[in-house]
């Protein structure tokens, strides 16, 4: 990091910043120019969280030169993580397909969507228990009990599970059914939430916030990192913006932008960015184009009937259409779809 003293900066100020520096283990450069002085500090510059420059007199400006997010990013870490769910790997060369309804609604539905997923060669099944609503009266999910349906499923299928864990409270069942802890778009700054995801050896899939930048979403990600749980992917699922066609706009640059800056998964989810089922195939080729490491996407034999988002829900039918053209698109990138 650079440090830019005031030109009405005293010698006194200049020493005193760079005894701090030097207390908190970094290594001060000073270089003295005719109007000013510049402090480069080489060495970790999380220190400076800890023990902040703010309050020195003197400063003008303090310029990072490294990420404030660390192990979430490439200069961390230069090869592309690659999640191992199981044995079903998410990053690398493969775009992994994960599917299911938006709720866990009851067991039948569960199952007939989980048989009808296998024979499409799906690796991994979504279905929310505990369901973030914007309406209290709306169907809150199944809670333990649609845990123990998705449970059951991967008994019977070999499926494995994603779902979302809406509360710190929570943690120990999700972690105990499923396979990948979600993190929703509204908990991305959860901060406690984020914590206690890190404590756990259970891959989590942290959704970007409706309204977060591409920093914050990767500093959200360092706070999972940073409590030792490593196998964290990052979900595009569209932001707020001006347009009200679609019930997000698809960010679709986050997908490349994330993957410059980051070696974790990127995944995208077309479903809640366009909160339209027309629009699934279109988001669906162009997510594999960009480079994304796979897709999550709603899904339901009975739309019409569904408890959540039925508007944006793939048939079964629909679903085939997504996954033969994810595949055309794949095979030009050397992808393999699973
Ligand atoms: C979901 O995937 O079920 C969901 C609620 O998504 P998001 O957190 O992105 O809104
Ligand atoms: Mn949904």
């Amino acid at each position: 990091m650079i440090i830019v003293f005031r030109p009405d900066a005293t010698d006194k100020d200049i020493d005193a910043v760079v005894d701090q520096l030097k207390a908190i283990g970094m290594t001060p450069h000073l270089s003295r120019g005719v109007s000013r002085t510049i402090c480069g500090a080489i060495g970790d510059e999380r220190k400076l969280e800890e023990h902040p420059l703010d309050a020195f007199a003197g400063i003008e400006r303090i310029i990072p030169i490294l990420k404030p997010y660390k192990l979430a990013s490439r200069e961390f870490k230069k090869e592309d993580t690659i999640i191992d769910v199981g044995g079903v790997k998410i990053g690398g060369n493969t775009f992994t397909v994960m599917a299911g309804p938006c709720a866990v609604e009851n067991q039948d539905q569960v199952f007939y969507l989980a048989d009808y997923l296998v024979k499409q060669g799906i690796h991994i099944m979504r279905g929310g228990a505990f369901k973030p609503r914007s309406s209290p009266y709306a169907f809150q999910g199944l809670g333990v009990e649609g845990l123990k349906i998705l449970a059951a499923a991967r008994e019977r299928t070999g499926l494995k599970i994603i779902t979302e864990v809406l509360d710190v409270d929570d943690c120990d069942a999700v972690a105990e059914y499923a396979d990948i802890m979600q993190i929703g778009a509204r908990n991305m700054q959860n901060f406690s939430l984020l914590k206690r995801c890190g404590k756990y050896r259970k891959a989590v899939c942290l959704k970007r916030g409706m309204s977060a930048t591409i920093q914050e979403t990767l500093l959200a990600a360092e706070y999972i990192l940073k409590e030792g749980n490593h196998d964290v992917m990052l979900c595009e699922r569209g932001i707020k913006t001006f347009e009200t066609y679609t019930r997000n706009t698809l960010d679709i640059s986050a997908v490349p932008a994330l993957k410059l800056e980051s070696h974790l998964p990127v995944i995208v989810d077309p479903s809640h960015s366009a909160g339209m089922k027309e629009l699934i195939p279109a988001l669906s080729r162009a997510s594999v184009a960009v480079g994304a490491d796979g897709i999550i996407v709603e899904v339901h034999h009975q739309p019409e009937k569904a408890l959540c988002d039925g508007h944006q829900a793939l048939r079964p039918q629909d679903l085939e259409v997504v996954l033969r053209e994810v595949k055309r698109v794949a095979a030009a990138m050397d992808r393999v779809v699973q």
